[in-house]
């Protein structure tokens, strides 16, 4: 898998369109840096939010190139996709932040965002506490930049906003991200558990889960 940057779904869906796409270069799975030749394609249905905040579900065509040295294929994923999930970046970041910082109920961000379930609201929550261990060592290690408390005294509204200064400061979350954890967003590949010793531990108990997704 390899995590490109994009702006949005319609600059994407444009070069994807054009075919405008034989320029993938560097292998992840051997080293090779030369060309990525093109392998295809296939679609994908995204649940995505609009400039005018309505929710809508889009066919996304997703490019296979392959690597000439060792035959390894590779998705390349726009990050306006997460990785293994149905709902887009941004729709994502919309639904923590209703909750989080502007402290809608689930049942309200069900009706403010049609076609958006309760249950999906619910799932996205879990799943982004779940990651607070990776999301506090990526942070800590930009922590200056985010004005993120390194400490460890932080809840996830502190999250939500470093993510938030993050993306407004141009960076790309997604792809630095994945390439400083080793994990896609929203994946928690060892739920509460710390990813290395010498990190402040970020637990998320039992009793916080259910204060936020009851
Ligand atoms: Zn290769």
């Amino acid at each position: 898998m390899i995590l490109e940057n994009f702006d949005n779904f319609n600059s994407y869906s444009k070069k994807y369109l054009e075919s405008d796409f034989n320029s993938v270069y560097g292998c992840p799975e051997c080293g090779f840096t030369g060309m990525l030749h093109r392998h295809g394609n296939y679609l994908r249905n995204l649940m995505e939010i609009n400039e005018n905040f309505n929710v809508c579900i889009n066919s996304v065509g997703i490019l296979r190139v392959f690597c000439p040295k060792c035959g390894t294929t590779h998705a390349v994923i726009p990050d306006f996709i997460i990785p293994y999930k149905q709902v887009s970046f941004n729709l994502i970041m919309k639904i923590i932040e209703m909750f989080f910082l502007e402290s809608y109920s689930k049942l309200q961000i069900e009706s403010s965002l049609v076609t958006v379930s309760r249950q999906l609201v619910k799932n996205i929550i879990i799943a982004f506490l779940l990651t607070f261990n990776y999301l506090f060592m990526f942070f800590k290690s930009n922590a200056q930049l985010l004005n993120f408390d390194s400490m460890g005294n932080v809840s996830p509204k502190d999250f939500v906003l470093a993510l938030n200064s993050y993306l407004t400061l141009g960076l790309h979350f997604s792809k630095d991200y994945f390439n400083s954890t080793n994990t896609v967003f929203m994946m928690s590949k060892k739920p509460f558990k710390s990813v290395n010793d010498k990190i402040t531990q970020i637990n998320i108990t039992k009793s916080v889960l259910i204060k936020y997704t009851e």
